[in-house]
Formats: C-alpha cells, sequence, structure tokens
C-alpha cells in the first residue's frame, strides 16, 4: 500500500490496520412525521492514522473516558440512593444519564485538554480531514441527526455518484 499522512500528526504511514474508520450519514428521506424520523445511507471513510497516534485514542479511551464513565456512574447511583432510595428499575435511567454525563466531560476533554496532553488531534475531530469537509458541504453528517432536525439536510441522489469518484480521486494520491 502507498504511504499516506497520519491526519492526527502529519506522520508517513501504511499501516492500514492503524487507520481510523469513520461513517458519515446522509438523510435520503425525511419521514412524512417528523418526529417520527428519517430513511439515511451511511458511508464509511478509512482516515489514514500511524500506530502511535492509534495507540494514543486506544489510551486515551482506557485512562480517561472509561474511568469518567466508572466515576459519573458510582457519583449518579450514591446521589439517587442518597435522595430517593434505590430501587432496580432506576438503573436505566441511572446509566443513561451518566453516559449522558462522562459525553459531555469527554468532550470539555478532547476540546481543552486532550491536543495538550497527546500532541495530536482527538480521534472523532475529523471535520477538517478534507473528504470528510467535502462530504458535509453536501449535507451528509458526522453522526445521525436528531430527529425531525434533518429536514432540509438531505443528500442530493445526484450527488451519490460524484461523492464516490471525489473520495476515490483522493486515496490515489
Ligand atoms: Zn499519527
Amino acid at each position: 500500500m502507498d504511504l499516506q499522512e497520519c491526519f492526527y500528526c502529519g506522520a508517513y504511514t501504511h499501516d492500514e490496520k492503524s487507520f481510523y474508520t469513520h461513517e458519515m450519514v446522509g438523510v435520503v428521506k425525511q419521514n412524512l412525521v417528523e418526529i417520527t424520523g428519517y430513511s439515511y445511507r451511511t458511508k464509511k471513510l478509512n482516515i489514514p492514522r500511524c500506530k502511535k497516534c492509534h495507540n494514543k485514542h486506544e489510551l486515551k479511551f482506557l485512562y480517561i473516558s472509561l474511568p469518567l464513565f466508572v466515576i459519573c456512574f458510582i457519583i449518579t447511583i450514591t446521589l439517587v440512593a442518597e435522595y430517593f432510595g434505590f430501587a432496580w428499575p432506576m438503573i436505566f435511567p441511572i446509566l443513561a444519564w451518566a453516559s449522558m454525563l462522562t459525553y459531555v466531560l469527554d468532550e470539555l476533554f478532547e476540546a481543552v485538554l486532550f491536543k495538550k496532553i497527546y500532541g495530536i488531534v482527538p480521534e472523532g475531530k475529523i471535520t477538517a480531514y478534507p473528504p470528510v469537509r467535502e462530504l458535509m458541504g453536501r449535507n451528509w453528517h458526522l453522526t445521525k441527526p436528531a430527529n425531525g432536525l434533518a429536514r432540509n439536510e438531505m443528500i442530493d441522489k445526484s450527488d451519490y455518484g460524484v461523492i464516490r469518484s471525489s473520495i476515490e480521486d483522493r486515496k490515489k494520491f
């Protein structure tokens, strides 16, 4: 395989196993009742990443995201038990709340500290990668949009072929 520039640190790599795969979401059709959802297509992008950056991203999950979730879970369950008394059906809203809290704190960590600590771009911060930017310019999303928000952001069917060929063109470099 040809050498490619790691998007995260700029080093050259041909270690395709370390690439970061991200699935872009394109809304194809909005349901008649907006809040009930939409139909979508996904497109997998392989973002060039070297082994070092791959390892740093894994370490971040192991040493930051996972402990953050455990801490959020323990704090939430302790507070709930303290104020309301614990019952098993509560485990689901507790898990949901702990996940949401973890997500927010994790995003904050990535925005403020990640680059300072690891010296590279966080795994999911890929909007500057040209094929991602190009797809986003054509209404593709990084993640699934909320129901109802997908209106007016549908991808144009005539674009499918253009998108595919422009991405494949870039891969040849
Ligand atoms: Zn790298």
